[in-house]
Order: structure tokens, then sequence, then C-alpha cells
């Protein structure tokens, strides 16, 4: 299981102690849905979501 970010919703690894776009130690391991951004600017998604980096997310942090 990966963590994401409070903040960012980005996902990283489980022995990941910051989140590495924000550089929060703000990570979770109880996320639900999981999508990859390629092209920010071009994403409804990504917008909505605040999200400027491609990436992988995690569509809901708890
Ligand atoms: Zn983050």
């Amino acid at each position: 299981m990966s963590k994401a970010c409070r903040i960012c919703h980005m996902i990283h690894e489980k022995t990941a102690s910051m989140c590495t776009n924000c550089k929060t130690q703000d990570l979770s391991s109880e996320y639900t849905g999981e999508i990859f951004i390629i092209n920010p600017e071009e994403s409804d998604v990504a917008q909505r979501m605040k999200i400027s980096k491609s990436g992988h997310y995690a569509l809901r942090v708890r």
C-alpha cells in the first residue's frame, strides 16, 4: 500500500516520509481512487484538484 499526500494528493512509496512535491510530511495510507495526470494544463480533473505537475495522484485522501 502506498501513501498519498493530504495536501497535493500525490502518491508516494509506502516508505516515503515526505511528499517530494510540496515537502510536507502529511502523508496518509488511507486514500481512494488513483489517477495519472499526464498534461495538467489540459486535464479538467487536474485543474479541479489544483494539480500543476504531472504524476500519480489519489482522488480522495482521508
Ligand atoms: Zn504533497
